[in-house]
């Protein structure tokens, strides 16, 4: 099969969050099952040079956007197998961020939509599937449908879009959409492209896909209820038949405490030595006690509400009255880095927090750290908890999404479990499992080495969600069972809004 990836972000070039390591490391399995798989990205200035100067040149035009033409470069590397594509134009990508900062997003990624779909002939590639991820590539499906299928080349080409997280939309003004990609009046109605009064690219893509998956099954249940589903739910609910939830994996390869570079000891579950003198280094690194017998709790991840932060906020004092060393990194919201900023000057050499994106220093706290705290509010998949258990550090989850699909809480009665979790979005929920989680690791070793040993044996590999993918894939080419055609109603995108 012929693939497309489509994303602003992926792993090794560019990365802020989750998707970019969902993309970098599917793409590659997929191409090793034999398929010519590609993966098209932005060209941001943050990309490291050592990838630039691999890239080569392979075309250039330029791209109508409303009353504006814009360069469009694309150059192109081969790695592991797949060719990533990355769109060239310094104006919209030659910036100092990845995300957000001035008001013309609606610009720059409709511009990278719109190059992803007319660069396919010049680079004499015609896809079977487009796979879109997340909303800054929302906007290819819907053009694809919209302006592009009565073209012969384009007709056979169908659409998966995946959301990684339903709450990052894309939304901006209708006028200034249509000023950029030229979509008509009449396609502005809530059963097409209007959503509540706005443009939403999130929306477009999951009104124009053929298919739509999310990243763990639970998540994709979630976002059809109304408190998970950020106003799209009406529209999910309409299209559940079409909608899946398939697990992220994790790059096993990157993530191997046996073979990690970046961390002070290697160890593996049958020799867990190794873990104590990672701990020791970030103890020591860090600034903190250097102590083999307390705890050290570990929070890696965007400094966001959804990482369930507010509920650290409100009883941090009652965290560091245990025994315990805290350890956060992570860039985000200006109160968090004040909350963890003055919890390292409260609890000096037990709070440890740094606010940078640090891929070595993530890869020590994973190593050097007991506990993994991720109290999310909602996640869609969540990475940082398969990687934590697969380094021996045992997760603290709140019940949702991705975690609730992936760490089963300690059952004394029964053994079962890889972790500890709580349910209800309560901050003092969360504080007795914490108590209860120290508890065990101060009181029954034996307990914890087998719930250790249990997250470190895992599999997060990505080897049977690309299965699902592919199934999926297929799945596009089916004909349609003539008691479905029967089901449907005349338009299957009703928003009951
Ligand atoms: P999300 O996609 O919601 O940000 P995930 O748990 O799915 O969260 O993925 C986050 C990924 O980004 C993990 O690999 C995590 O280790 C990494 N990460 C997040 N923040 C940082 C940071 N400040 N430095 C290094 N890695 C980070």
């Amino acid at each position: 099969m012929k693939i497309l990836f489509t994303a602003s972000e992926s792993v090794p070039f560019i990365k802020t969050g989750g998707l970019a390591d969902v993309v970098g490391a599917l793409a590659p399995v997929l191409a090793k099952e034999g398929h010519d798989v590609r993966v098209v990205i932005p060209l941001f200035s943050a990309i490291p040079k050592e990838w630039v100067d691999k890239m080569e040149h392979v075309t250039d035009f330029e791209v109508q956007l409303g009353w504006r033409r814009q360069y469009c470069g694309i150059e192109a590397l081969k790695k592991d197998g797949v060719t990533w594509y990355f769109i060239d134009n310094k104006f919209y990508f030659g910036r100092p961020y990845v995300y957000g900062m001035g008001g013309d997003e609606y610009e720059r990624f409709g511009f990278f939509c719109r190059s992803v779909l007319n660069m396919l002939p010049l680079i004499d590639f015609q896809p079977d599937v487009i796979h879109a991820h997340d909303w800054q590539s929302g906007m290819v499906p819907a053009l694809l449908k919209i302006q592009y299928a009565h073209l012969p080349f384009y007709a056979g080409i169908k659409t998966l879009f995946t959301i990684h997280n339903l709450q990052y939309q894309g939304i901006f003004g209708i006028r200034e959409v249509q000023d950029v990609l030229g979509l008509g009046d009449s396609l502005w109605t809530d059963d097409k492209l209007e959503c509540y009064g706005c443009a939403n690219f999130m929306k477009a893509a999951l009104v124009y896909s053929d298919l739509i998956t999310t990243v763990s099954p639970s998540y994709s249940e979630e976002i059809q209820t109304a408190y998970y589903g950020e106003r799209l739910d009406g529209l999910l609910r309409a299209r559940k038949h079409e909608l899946f939830g398939v697990l992220n994996g994790i790059d096993m390869a990157d993530y191997n405490p046996a073979t990690d570079k970046n961390i002070a000891a290697n160890y593996s579950p049958e020799d867990l030595a190794g873990k104590a003198a990672c701990k020791k280094a970030l103890q020591e690194s860090l600034g903190l006690e250097v102590r083999s017998d307390v705890p050290i709790i570990g929070m890696v991840g965007r400094l966001s509400n959804q990482k369930g932060l507010d509920l650290v906020d409100y009883i941090i004092a009652d965290i560091m009255r245990q025994d315990v060393q805290l350890v956060v990194l992570g860039m985000g919201e200006g109160r968090y880095f004040n909350l963890f900023s003055w919890a390292e000057g409260e609890y000096k050499g037990r709070v440890a927090a740094r606010f940078t994106m640090d891929h070595a220093l993530a890869h020590q706290i994973y190593a050097g750290c007991d506990l993994f705290l991720m109290p999310s509010q909602f996640e869609p998949c969540g990475l940082s908890q398969m990687i934590a258990m697969r380094y021996g550090t045992l997760p603290i989850v709140r019940e949702t999404g991705g975690l609730r699909d992936t760490v089963l809480s300690y059952n004394e009665d029964t053994g079962d479990g890889n972790g500890f979790s709580f349910f209800n979005y309560n901050a003092h929920d969360m504080l007795h499992t914490i108590e209860r989680a120290i508890g065990y690791y101060k009181q029954e070793p034996e307990t914890w080495k087998l719930l250790q040993h249990r997250g470190m044996t895992g599999d997060y590999s990505w080897d049977h969600s690309a299965g699902e993918y592919l199934r999926l894939y297929e799945k596009l080419f089916e004909e349609k069972q003539p008691l479905e055609e029967k089901d449907e109603e005349p338009n299957p995108v009703v928003v009951d809004i």
